[in-house]
């Protein structure tokens, strides 16, 4: 099992768009047929309540997804649909526009079902279909999640369910409160992080199973593991698939520095030394182990400074309280793991510190880690700032690989003398 966390993170803690360059990849299932992709909302011919829901969500156009994927989910007749774009690309309100205009709003049963990987998403998602569906009051909502209990025998009438799979299933099967062959539209979401879960993707193909075969079914995924792919292919039949690249990350703005240390003790007081510096801006350090990381943010906190601390022994809901408290700004600097942080965006960052150089676990250079903890997307990247702490023989040739593996050189900085860095 792949343990897929940083995408629910990532989801948890995303407030706004993420702007891409790349173009979308298409494949379609029927390679003749016109791709069509929209620049506006009203070449949609969405209904008058939902344009009036997304324009007071504040979208003024689709995203780059959402350009492709939604002539495709709106189609007659309608057309299954994969796609893989990372958190914050607009495929969520793709799909809760899609399941809110296929809603027949006389008819008072369960027509589209969505089903997230955790009870937070769950609640998360529910809350765009409500403020997309604020000027439609006849289509309803359930929330079909643990706690939600509903007396025997009830047949639910809200048009919309968002769940749990769970509970979704018992809903479906034992409890009956909703006819599956009436559904019209199947949502899956946040793929990767479902088969995360275990069981989560055995109930939610039994879930499929009990869908009718003209049913549309989407599925949605932050990342394409072979795993990830495997499950979408049993979940939607004949799909089209669409992926967007995520931009790709560049050394180009940043300044890189190194210092020089003998200990763990040494790195801690040459941190405290440039403390005031890195903490004009928001920063990040990274440490190798978490006990280092434990041991880091005591050090710092005894001497007085406020800063966070994000561990793998943390369940993920604490982690995405952490990070939101971060990207907040209300702690302006947090510690973590090399392994934890992995993949999780937090755009405003601009000064990174890796108190243990980033090595794979045969103690060679991670290289892609080191690029993705600071580098920047070109287009939009702002100038940021690296300092990579050496203790070592080892560490220093780590360092020295990794300057040469991206051809960039990194800067000797006296921590003693700081008005080399602005
Ligand atoms: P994803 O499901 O890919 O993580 P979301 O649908 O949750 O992405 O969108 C991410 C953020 O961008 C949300 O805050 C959402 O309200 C916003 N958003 C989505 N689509 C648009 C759009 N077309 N224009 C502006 N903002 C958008």
């Amino acid at each position: 099992l792949h343990m897929r966390p940083q995408s629910l993170l990532n989801k948890l803690i995303r407030s706004n768009l993420v702007n891409t360059t790349n173009q979308v990849e298409v494949l379609q299932r029927d390679p003749t047929s016109p791709l069509y992709s929209v620049k506006s909302f009203e070449e949609l011919r969405l209904k008058p309540q939902l344009l009036q829901g997304v324009y007071a969500m504040g979208f003024n156009r689709p995203s780059k997804i959402q350009e492709t994927a939604l002539p495709m989910m709106l189609a007659e007749p309608p057309q299954n649909l994969i796609a893989q774009s990372q958190s914050g690309t607009g495929k969520t309100a793709a799909f809760v526009l899609a399941m809110l205009s296929h809603v027949d709003p006389e008819n008072k049963w369960p027509q589209c079902l969505c089903v997230s990987p955790t009870y937070e998403l769950a609640l998360q998602t529910g809350k765009v279909i409500e403020q997309m569906g604020k000027f439609y009051p006849e289509v309803q909502l359930v929330y079909a999640i643990r706690g939600n209990k509903l007396e025997r025998g009830t047949k639910l009438q809200e048009q919309v369910v968002i769940g749990t799979p769970g509970t979704v299933l018992d809903w479906c099967q034992k409890l009956k409160f909703i006819d599956p062959r009436k559904i019209k539209v199947f949502v899956l979401d946040e793929a990767d992080v479902m088969i995360a879960t275990q069981g989560h993707q055995d109930q939610s193909i039994r879930i499929q199973r009990m869908l009718p075969k003209t049913c549309q079914m989407l599925l949605f995924s932050a990342t394409f593991e072979d795993t990830v792919w495997n499950f979408a292919k049993r979940i939607v039949p004949d799909p089209n698939i669409i992926k967007l690249k995520r931009e790709e990350e560049t050394l180009d703005t940043i300044k890189q520095y190194y210092v020089i240390c003998n200990s763990k003790e040494e790195k801690f007081q040459a941190l405290c030394n440039i403390y005031g510096a890195i903490t004009i801006a928001q920063a990040m350090i990274f440490c190798h182990t978490r006990k280092t990381a434990g041991w880091l943010a005591g050090e710092l906190s005894r001497e007085g400074h406020q800063v966070a601390l994000l561990s793998g022994e943390m369940q993920v809901e604490q982690r995405a309280a952490v990070i939101e408290r971060f990207r907040d700004g209300k702690e302006k600097v947090l510690v973590t793991t090399n392994v934890c942080a992995r993949g999780i965006d937090v755009e405003q960052v601009s000064v990174v510190i890796n108190f243990d150089l980033p090595v794979d676990k045969d103690g060679n250079p991670d290289n892609e880690t080191y690029l993705h903890r600071i580098g920047r997307t070109g287009r939009f990247g702002k100038r940021g700032l690296a300092i990579n702490m050496v203790d070592s023989r080892f560490s220093m040739n780590i360092l020295d690989r990794i300057q040469e593996h991206f051809n960039k050189k990194i800067e000797k900085l006296d921590t003693d003398d700081l008005d080399e860095i602005e």
